[in-house]
Parts: C-alpha cells; structure tokens; sequence
C-alpha cells in the first residue's frame, strides 16, 4: 500500500491530482465550501475557549488541493487574532500535490512537512480529512494455525496475495480476538496509531486539539476493507498498483483508544451529524442568499451529499481530541 501511494516515482499521489469530477474521486472539501469554513470555526472556537494563546500551529495532514484549508482560512478572519497567531503547516509527501496546494494557498505564509516531527512547544490544532484512510494496513488471516500476515507476493507476472509461511505472534494486536473463525480477516493501521499518538501526546502537553474526518466504523472490526477506486468506481486493489486510490476503512474504536490515552475524545459521531450541529444548513442557506440560482442549486445539492444517511452522511464519522482541562468541543451533543 505504501508503495502503491507513496513511491517517489511510481506512487499514484506522487504523480498526480486524482481529485474532481475528472479524477478518480472527489472529498467533501470538494463538494462544499462549507465543510472546510465550519472546520475553521470550530477550531477557533477551541482555540479561543483555551485562551487564544498564541503563536499556535495549524496543522493539516494530507491537504489535497488546500482546498479545505483555503476555506478554513477564509471563514476564521471573522476570528480577532487567529489568523495572525497561526502558523500554517502542511503534511504532504506528494510533490504534485505540494504544488497544487502552493496555487491554493498563494498569499499565505505555509511551511510543508514529510511527516509530524519537531513541532515548535505551542498549542497545535490538527486537521486530517480522508488522510488516515490512505496509511498502510497490515491485514492478518485467520488459519487452523494461528494468524498469518496476508503478504503481496509477485510471480513475474501477477500480484497476488500469499500468507506468511509462520504465524505471527502478535495477537494482542488484532480483532477480533484470537478465537475468531478459519479464514477471518484482521485489519491494523500501526501508521495511523502512531501518527494519533503522536498529535495527542502533543495536544495533552501543549494544548490545542484534532478533528479527525473519515470513513470507518465503530462497532465491531470489519475483516478486509482495502479498497481501490479507479474513475470514480471500484477496481480490484492489486490491478493497477500506482494508478488507483487503495484505502481502508478507518477503525475508529482503535483511534479513540489511542488518543484517550492522552487526552479527552468526543466522537465518533457521524458527519451529518456533526455538520447540522455546527450550523452547515443555516450557513449554506447564507450562501445561497447571495447566490444565482446555479450556485445555490450547486451549494443545496452539497450539503445533501455531506450530510444525507444514504451519501456520505453516516459512512463517515468526526472524532475530536482536546486537552483533559479543555472545555468540550461543539458538534458531538
Ligand atoms: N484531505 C484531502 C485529500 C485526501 S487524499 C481532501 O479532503 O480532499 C489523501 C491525502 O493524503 C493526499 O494529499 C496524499 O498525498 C496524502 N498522503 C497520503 N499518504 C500520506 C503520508 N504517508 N504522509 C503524508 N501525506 C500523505
């Protein structure tokens, strides 16, 4: 999967823009301004009820185009001291990406990272939108034998997967729990834990918080959910290595386990949920008011696809994470 993604040469965010209706698939700071503007408030509103201490970091995981913060930055000049206390830094390793990004953000002071380390001891407000859905899954299959490490093997010809000759001994690491049935699949992001731990920990000394957006689950471990998607429909994830988005459903119950080691977690909650709460009707319907009637019909039918149960309303969910003495974000009631 990393090396599907992320190869400097070969991987497919290195070499492209996959986004839009021309691309292979299009995010919700795509389909709605809004959805980035609300993240924006939400996140001074934290910020100001921790004290609006300053300079703090803001920071994006995996940004895409910049669209979404683009319309973070956009709705949080309404916020006194925000912008000017905020230092911007993005964590991409795409460099198409990177550059696209600069086009988006032109006028801002943004610093770009490869990964999260050495941040300056300040508050830090973390943004990941479809990011931890893109990290590395090990998946492990169940067999009269133990649990085997589902590996991708080649034969000169073909991809394939193939199991590990050994079982692995790393049980404790998987669900459902060894007792589950021959031929069981079990998923784990160490990535992603790694990445979370590392923002809560920050989060817990220094302050700040994280709103982490994404598809996944919460209930029980869902067995094998690596996906590919090829202009805007599923492909099979070992077909076109490098040419095809390959994701995971992301496992919430895993992440909020992990950041509550550290620090206070409200969520998951679903996005439409999350949203409506936070005002994206009313804020649409400001919108619309200025509008032609092009636009208000494009700025409706957006909001109906973040928040709609049957569109991307209940499949992807909101989690935040805030310091123990914070007070409680909005949105998760
Ligand atoms: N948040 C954006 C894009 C989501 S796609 C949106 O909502 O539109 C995933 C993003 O994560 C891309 O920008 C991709 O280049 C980046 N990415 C994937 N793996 C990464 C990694 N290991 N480190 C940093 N960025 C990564």
């Amino acid at each position: 999967m990393t090396e599907a993604l992320s190869h400097p040469e070969h991987g497919y965010y290195m070499k492209q823009d996959p986004f839009g209706t021309a691309g292979d698939f299009t995010t919700a700071p795509e389909i709605s301004q809004v959805f980035g503007e609300l993240i924006g408030l939400f996140c001074a509103d934290v910020w100001q009820r921790q004290g609006a201490s300053r300079p703090f970091s803001l920071v994006e995981f995996g940004p895409g185009r910049g669209t979404l913060m683009a319309d973070v930055l956009r709705a949080v000049k309404i916020v006194p001291g925000f912008t000017e206390a905020a230092q911007i830094r993005l964590v991409e390793t795409s460099p198409a990406l990177r550059a696209r990004q600069q086009e988006t953000l032109a006028g801002y002071a943004v610093e770009w990272r490869n990964s999260l380390d050495a941040l300056p001891p300040a508050p830090a407000f973390f943004i990941a939108n479809e990011f931890f859905d893109a990290l590395p899954a090990h998946q492990f299959e169940r067999t009269d034998a133990g649990w085997r490490e589902r590996l991708v093997g080649f034969d000169g010809e073909h991809l394939q997967f193939v199991l590990a000759p050994s079982a692995t001994p790393a049980v404790q690491l998987l669900r459902p729990s060894p007792v589950a049935a021959v031929g069981d699949v079990a998923e784990i992001q160490p990535a992603a834990i790694s990445i979370l731990r590392h923002m809560s920990e920050h989060i817990a000394q220094y302050g700040g918080g994280a709103l982490v957006v994404d598809y996944g689950y919460t209930g029980a471990a869902k067995g094998d959910t690596l996906q590919a998607v090829k202009n805007h429909s599923y492909h099979g994830v070992l077909s076109d290595p490098g040419d095809a988005d390959l994701t995971v459903h992301v496992d919430f119950n895993t992440l909020r386990e992990t950041a509550g080691e550290f620090a206070s977690v409200d969520g998951p909650v679903d996005q439409g949920s999350f949203f409506k709460q936070l005002g994206l009707h009313e804020r649409t319907e400001i919108l619309c008011k200025k509008a032609t009637a092009e636009q208000a019909a494009h700025l409706r039918s957006g909001a109906h696809r973040l928040t709609a149960p049957d569109q991307m309303g209940t499949l992807f969910k909101v989690m935040s994470v805030t310091p123990h003495n914070s007070p409680h974000p909005h949105g998760f009631a």
